[in-house]
């Protein structure tokens, strides 16, 4: 069933600058309606426009959140890095780990782990993506894949309440293919059922992202144990991002 505390993060990978922001506007008109009081919004725009967008969402009900981070949670002589710290201090409250574009660029699940801790450090969330390629999907490894992916990311860690979980089967990102229903509820109650056998909460938060568009979304968001949606380049577009959140909404 749709919920009305559905969670929409819109991933902008490396696009953007900062004329960009003001395409929000289209957003934050729509949240005025108390329709969408309970829905939360994060944004996750390339670094540079982190300080920019969390002066322009001042007082505002969007959110900010980053795409990645270095592993270190001290400051120190690194060279081209981010951490957790910088990016608390420019505003944003959340961070995305974890995801295959980044894995796929040789971040390990060990790594991903020392990254969840430095962020939990700082007290801010984390938007944590797991899912399978193609290929392991094929083998039918998807729940070996996710096993290992939370058992490892998550090692160590005992609260569980900030972070949120991101299932984004690899072979949908940017494909404009997205899971049958069948497959989506078989993974999430997988996900739910890792969960629980490393007992982390129930209460965890798990997003569907991979080809949302306004098309797929509501379909997407009624399927049971889906809290909201983890959307690429529909986001780019207010219009269309606007339009997904509509559609999950009725
Ligand atoms: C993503 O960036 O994580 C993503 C889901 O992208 P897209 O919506 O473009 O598939």
């Amino acid at each position: 069933m749709t919920n009305n505390n559905m969670i929409f993060v819109a991933n902008w990978k490396m696009h953007g600058n900062f004329n960009d922001i003001s395409k929000v506007k289209t957003v934050l008109n729509l949240i005025k309606n108390k329709k969408y009081k309970k829905i939360k919004i994060i944004y996750c725009p390339p670094f540079t426009l982190l300080k920019s967008f969390s002066n322009y969402f001042n007082n505002t009900k969007l959110n900010i959140g980053a795409q990645n981070c270095y592993y270190k949670s001290d400051y120190g002589p690194y060279t081209g890095n981010v951490n957790a710290k910088l990016i608390k201090s420019a505003g944003a409250k959340y961070i995305i780990l974890g995801h295959s574009e980044n894995r796929n660029e040789g971040e390990t699940d060990l790594l991903i782990n020392q990254k969840i801790k430095s962020v939990l450090k700082e007290k801010l969330s984390i938007i944590f993506c797991i899912g399978e390629t193609i290929d392991e999907k094929k083998k039918k490894i998807t729940f070996q894949v996710l096993k290992r992916q939370i058992s490892k990311g998550l090692k160590g860690i005992k609260n569980t309440n900030k972070i949120i979980i991101a299932y984004e089967p690899v072979w949908s990102i940017g494909s404009g293919i997205i899971p049958s229903r069948n497959e989506l509820e078989k993974n999430i109650k997988n996900i739910k059922k890792i969960l629980k056998q490393f007992k982390f909460k129930n209460s965890v938060k798990i997003l569907y992202g991979g080809s949302v568009n306004s098309k797929n979304a509501n379909e997407i968001s009624k399927i049971d144990g889906i809290g909201g949606l983890l959307v690429g380049g529909a986001s780019l577009n207010s219009k269309k991002f606007v339009d997904i959140i509509k559609k999950t909404s009725n």
